[in-house]
């Protein structure tokens, strides 16, 4: 599906639950989190005629994240019919990887074909920290489970938090020397919990290539926004996603699907769509998603106005 400013859509990425067992300090509040009923959850027996609406316009992706998707007890299922949808080419996950240690496998045997797990910090105290009570060692475990049983090539996703994981960055990148694993540095947003953070002060991706001369620039071989740098000798590469510093408006391939079933055309637009009262009936369904991703907003001002104006935490929105 192209929409009006010639974009191809052909990614969705889909929060299955705003629910998470972790806390981490920029994305969830430690207490307080509203408990959302099963009938205000997109429940899965509609999350698959969803997928089947989007592979129908073209949609070739799907993502799974959250909240936490792996907390969700049926996910291997949701992923084993995703598989089976025509015109589906890739199942994604973002997880936190805590547990991926026993789930790894069931999931790559049910079709999944990639996992981006998040991880801001090689420090188990600083884990615990930023986590809210995360166990690091778990984490680490499942991420050789996944290389192990070759779901690679495994990408972390390392927010970059000032003071705080500034002084790891070469840690991070030294994890790509020798095993098949990509890093991708993500900007701070001022999304939710995230705007503390971000009003203290940011690392910007450049800040970070300037300090290392090593990086130098590749073309991915997927689609993506991240500027994707390789390093000499080095299995893996490294990647920045920039939404601040430098957006990829004109880039941008995906549509995202909140936890409540609702369809936001922009991650930083307030504007978003019920899908809700369509799922049963693929007609208006259908027409319905072809207007809102035909009308995809063509760019956000967040590096402008210094604010987003979604009004979700990033747990409900999955990232
Ligand atoms: N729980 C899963 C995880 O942590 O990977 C999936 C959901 S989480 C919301 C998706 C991604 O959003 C994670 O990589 C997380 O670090 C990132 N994220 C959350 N809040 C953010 C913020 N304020 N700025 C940038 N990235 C953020
Ligand atoms: Fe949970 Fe992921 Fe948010 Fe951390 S970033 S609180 S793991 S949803």
């Amino acid at each position: 599906m192209i929409d009006k400013y010639g974009r191809q859509i052909d990614y969705a990425r889909i929060s299955i639950t705003d629910r998470c067992n972790f806390r981490c300090r920029y994305c969830m509040p430690e207490k307080g989190i509203e408990k959302k009923t099963r009938d205000d959850i997109l429940r899965f027996e509609e999350i698959i005629p969803l997928i089947k609406a989007l592979s129908k316009l073209g949609v070739k992706k799907i993502r799974f994240t959250g909240g936490e998707p792996l907390v969700m007890k049926n996910i291997t299922e949701l992923i084993y019919k995703t598989s089976q949808i025509e015109g589906i080419k890739d199942i994604a996950l973002t997880t936190n990887g805590y547990l991926l240690e026993d789930m790894a496998q069931e999931l790559f045997d049910a079709g999944l074909k990639r996992v981006n797990i998040s991880l801001d910090t090689l420090d188990a105290e600083k884990f615990k920290y930023i986590t809210r009570g995360g166990d690091l060692l778990k984490v680490l475990r499942g991420i050789e489970k996944c290389l192990s049983i070759g779901l690679t090539p495994l990408k972390i996703n390392t927010v970059l938090i000032k003071d705080f994981n500034d002084m790891e960055i070469i840690d991070f990148i030294n994890l790509t020397k020798d095993i098949e694993l990509n890093v991708r540095f993500i900007e701070m947003m001022p999304i939710g919990e995230g705007k503390q953070f971000y009003d203290k002060g940011i690392i910007t991706a450049n800040q970070v290539i300037e300090r290392i001369p090593q990086l130098v620039p590749i073309k991915s071989k997927e689609k993506t926004v991240a500027k994707v740098f390789a390093i000499k000798n080095h299995k893996g590469n490294i990647g920045f996603i920039t939404p601040l510093s430098c957006k990829f408006c004109d880039e941008c391939n995906k549509i995202r699907i909140t936890s409540t079933g609702t369809l936001k055309p922009c991650l930083h637009s307030k504007q978003e769509i019920n899908l809700k009262p369509y799922l049963n009936n693929e007609e208006e369904l259908l027409s319905l998603l072809k207007i809102s991703i035909f009308d995809k907003p063509k760019e956000h001002f967040l590096s402008e106005e210094n604010v987003t104006r979604t009004l979700r935490r990033m747990n409900q929105i999955g990232g």
